[in-house]
């Protein structure tokens, strides 16, 4: 196994790869080779650096503005023999770092979870038998096979490459895809000049082939690369880079007003050690240091919520652009369609059959429609065979329960060709498979070639338009031909499409026999066989999630490669179209040809109004992409192609189809739906709104303690009076109102009404006018609250320990009250039922403890320097929480009220 470690592969013959590997090119490895290789080289996955362990990230907490300012006050205080003070700072640093810790950990883990959800498949041969796997499992000597879309997933040396093509940007940084063959090539080649190898990560962006794994895991080139690099993930967002600069630029305008009071207070007399506590707990205070975890912390729960509605985030950033969202670009067939295809109609020979039965099951049979109908027509015979043949897909679980592997439009084919009485086994045998042209979303068809007796034979099928553009003649039903109808075939085709049905042509060639086909060979002289149409009932959710989109404000465009009149059908019935709008000039349904005739800007222009694309090609959805951005759109869109991958990193929400979309796809999108369904796009914009809402609460919560406590200690250093609250107090208020009560809003459920809201504008700011004077509002009530509770309490001649424990129960309090009101900007909690989020009085009860245990347990009272109440003093406290709770709610009622009156 040793030779296994040679790296010039790419200089060997591709027999004697074969051969050094102990592999066998058409059958590949047996059992006992693999599973013994599998436990020499072990998963074929990519080890990164080790994390960071648990204790150096635990460490990292530390590497923070604030903590640094506390350490140095710690320091001072204990310079100054503050002992127990300086303590208490040091275990609040600590019990902070653990909280953020915690915090992070628990972003990641949700984050990757999700990764590990994404693995890659790999269709490998062994032991004579193609095979579907886990890429992980893969053994050097394996025989994979590479089609277009998929990533490759070892490092492999080319046997056969028929027109293949690779994008190895991720390894060499050259976008344009690299043709690929079994030639070898010099032992000096370059990586980019290895046109046998296929590398592991790399794409394939056209074409097919096959290759022997010679390395996995780390020994792939990919794999040394990566191995140097840091795996972990980033958690920044768009968003959370705006709160960290926001909270930058606090901390330094907050530590230059902490340096001039603290010089005000010394030139004023007062003395330096007292000012310097004061100029502590004024940049401890006001500094929103837990804002950017705690937004981390939303956003990561969003994903997980997503996750749960089978919506995938692979880049973080994606969930706040979601709520923002205002155009949703869907394909139609599998996203807004069931993709459970039956032919139902087949035209041929001049005659229109019906075909019975419904789904998968062969039950059914094919009558004429007509009188004339003639079942024994060689035409039908030919197109059902072409049907058959020229198909990749099966079914299994025959009769009873029929599971489809591959594309459903050809299992419909099968299943139509079945009911004819032909079987699939014996059409194999009869004339098996030579050669292919596989389906390309481009060229919209696909040619097989077979070996039929002493000829060779071609089947075609795909879109009407392309496969007749091919044809030169049409058989007729004694198998004779006659000069083609284009015309007639178009009208049939539209005959057929306006009941929504997705129609594919079928051709036939007698070909000389070559050693390998090109697209040349195929692309003229064609006999055309007939047409089948096959219904694809869009699905019943995803015109509820429609209409839901169009209530939210958000425009929900079909784009498809199918016909206009099938789009158009089924977009009717979806709710996309009018249900009287025919195609005509003034019809919204656009096609590619249209698009095409189009300037960038007349496109921009028209982009809007028009629902439906048909016949669109992955370029032109890029296009779309491209002239609904310039229009301000937010613009998410779907895409399941290789060639979609382009579209889908221009779009603003790269969807994936996780299901039937290709590895391509999967890798440029920012989100991967786990069941293909157009309705989980929306319960994901759903879900984004939310998260971006309740980050939005939890900011507006969050500050009024911050700004409260800045102005509390401002106030008291422009009077001279000594601190209301000192820093360690401060640092007791903010790290536990953080966890019990503010924590809460991150699981707030939708508010209602949440999808009847027009969008989010990109450009529009965090926090509206409305949020910052309620901030404005909870500021200064905390400010008015806490100071003049403070000085009632000096003057009628309390004990300084006393009445700076009515500050801290006020700020609490208050805070705690404030948690229900900002459960909704404008409804009462209430309203919204107090139990919704039972979160909120749970951690309202829990804070309220911690109080009682702050104002009562000595050993709080010896290290914050508290000290007991009595019932009237919680009086007074209470009645600051229920004034600030009800000028709040009166302020709703203010809005709501204006909102009536406008409506
Ligand atoms: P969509 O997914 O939007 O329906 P596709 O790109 O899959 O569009 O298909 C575009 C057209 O290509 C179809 O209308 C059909 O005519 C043709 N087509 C689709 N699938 C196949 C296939 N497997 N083989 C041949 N032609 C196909
Ligand atoms: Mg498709």
């Amino acid at each position: 196994m040793e030779t296994l470690l040679d790296r010039h592969w790419h200089r060997l013959q591709a027999e004697k790869v074969i051969e050094l590997m102990g592999s066998h090119g058409e059958k590949g490895l047996d059992q006992f080779q693999s599973d013994k290789r599998f436990q020499h080289f072990g998963e074929n996955l990519i080890v990164g650096k080790k994390p960071r362990s648990g204790f150096e990230r635990f460490l990292l907490q530390f590497h923070q503005p604030l903590v640094y300012i506390l350490l140095s006050a710690g320091g001072v205080t204990a310079v100054l023999g503050e002992w127990v003070d300086a303590g208490v700072i040091l275990a609040v640093v600590v019990v902070n770092s653990l909280i953020g810790f915690l915090q992070e950990a628990k972003a990641e883990k949700a984050l990757s979870s999700l990764t590990s959800a994404m693995r890659v498949q790999a269709t490998v041969v062994r032991a004579g038998e193609t095979i579907v796997l886990d890429a992980a499992a893969l053994v050097p000597g394996d025989i994979v096979l590479l089609r277009s879309g998929d990533k490759v997933p070892a490092d492999v040396r080319i046997l056969l490459g028929k027109e293949l093509r690779i994008d190895e940007s991720t390894l060499t940084g050259e976008s344009v895809p690299v043709e690929k063959n079994a030639v070898a090539v010099d032992r000096d080649a370059v990586l980019a000049e290895r046109s046998c190898m296929g590398y592991a990560g790399t794409l394939v962006s056209y074409g097919q082939g096959t290759g022997v794994v010679v390395a996995t895991g780390n020994k792939t080139e990919i794999g040394r690369i990566s191995g140097l690099i840091d795996s972990a993930k980033s958690l920044e967002t768009p968003l959370t880079r705006q709160i960290t600069k926001f909270s930058h630029i606090l901390l330094i305008a907050i530590l230059i007003l902490a340096s001039a009071s603290f010089i005000f207070g010394v030139l004023q007399g007062e003395p330096a050690s007292e000012m310097f506590m004061a100029a502590v707990a004024l940049a401890v205070g006001a500094i929103p240091e837990g804002l950017p975890a705690a937004v981390t912390i939303i956003l990561a729960l969003g994903v997980s919520r997503m996750a749960g509605r089978k919506a995938i985030i692979r880049k973080l950033p994606a969930v706040e652009t979601l709520g923002g969202t205002t155009v949703i670009c869907s394909d139609k067939t599998g996203t807004l369609t069931k993709n459970q295809m039956t032919v139902q109609q087949i035209y041929s020979a001049g005659i229109v059959y019906n075909v019975s039965g419904t789904g998968y099951s062969l039950e059914g049979n094919i009558a004429g429609a007509e009188d004339d109908a003639d079942a024994s027509s060689k035409s039908l015979a030919a197109c059902l065979r072409a049907g058959m043949l020229c198909n990749d897909a099966r079914i299994s679980g025959m009769p009873d329960s029929p599971v489809v592997e591959g594309d459903p439009t050809e299992a419909a084919l099968l299943v139509s060709a079945a009911k004819y009485g032909l079987n699939l086994a014996e059409e194999n045998a009869d004339s098996p498979r030579i050669d292919e042209l596989p389906f390309e979303s481009d060229l919209q068809y696909m040619v097989t070639f077979h070996q039929a007796g002493g000829e060779i034979v071609a089947y075609m099928k795909g879109s009407v338009e392309r496969v007749v553009a091919c044809c030169e003649d049409m058989m007729v039903a004694d198998g004779n031909t006659a000069p083609l109808d284009a015309d007639e075939i178009m009208s049939r085709q539209d005959q057929l499409a306006s009941r929504g049905l997705r129609v594919l042509a079928f051709a036939v060639k007698t070909l000389p026999k070559s050693d390998a086909y090109a697209q040349s060979d195929v692309q003229d002289r064609m006999t055309f066989v007939g047409l089948q149409g096959m219904i694809d009932p869009p699905r019943e959710e995803a015109r509820i999630a429609v209409e839901a989109c169009q209530q939210a404000g958000i425009s929900v465009k079909m784009i498809t490669g199918d016909h206009a009149v099938t789009a158009q059908a089924i977009g009717s019935k979806l709710g996309l179209v009018g249900n009287n709008c025919t195609l005509g000039a003034d019809c919204p349904v656009m096609t590619g040809w249209e698009i095409e005739e189009l300037t960038d800007e007349e496109l921009i222009g028209r982009v809007d109004e028009i629902p439906v694309f048909a016949r669109v090609s992955p370029h032109q959805k890029l296009r779309l992409v491209m002239a609904l951005q310039a229009r301000g759109e937010v613009c998410a869109m779907t895409g399941d192609g290789v060639n979609d991958a382009p579209a889908l990193k221009q779009a603003d929400i790269g969807i994936a189809m996780g299901v039937n979309g290709t590895e391509a796809a999967k890798e440029a999108a920012d989100m991967v739906l786990t069941d293909d369904n157009f309705s989980t796009i929306e319960a994901a914009v759903e879900e984004g709104r939310c998260v971006f809402s309740n980050l939005v609460k939890f900011i507006a919560w969050t500050l009024p303690t911050n700004a409260g406590e800045g102005l509390v200690i401002l106030t008291a250093i422009l009077f001279g009076v000594t601190l209301p609250i000192l820093p360690v107090q401060i640092l007791w208020i903010n790290m536990t109102t953080a966890l019990c009560l503010g924590m809460m809003l991150a699981f707030e459920p939708m508010e209602p009404g949440l999808m009847d809201r027009k969008p989010r504008r990109p450009d529009q700011p965090i926090l509206g006018g409305l949020i910052i004077k309620r901030i404005a509002m909870v500021s200064l009530i905390l400010l008015v609250a806490a100071f003049g509770l403070y000085e009632w309490e000096i003057q009628t001649g309390a004990d300084i320990a006393k009445a700076r424990t009515m500050a801290v129960n006020v700020f609490v309090v208050v805070e705690a009250f404030y948690l229900f009101n900002s459960r909704s900007f404008e409804r009462s909690p209430f309203a919204l039922g107090i139990m919704s989020n039972p979160l909120v009085p749970i951690g309202f009860v829990a804070m309220m403890i911690l109080q009682l245990l702050y104002t009562y347990v000595p050993v709080m009272n010896a290290l914050f320097s508290s000290a007991p109440l009595d019932v009237l003093d919680w009086a007074k406290i209470l009645t600051c929480g229920f004034v600030a709770f009800a000028v709040i709610e009166l302020d709703k009622k203010r809005v709501r009220g204006r909102k009536a009156q406008d409506n």
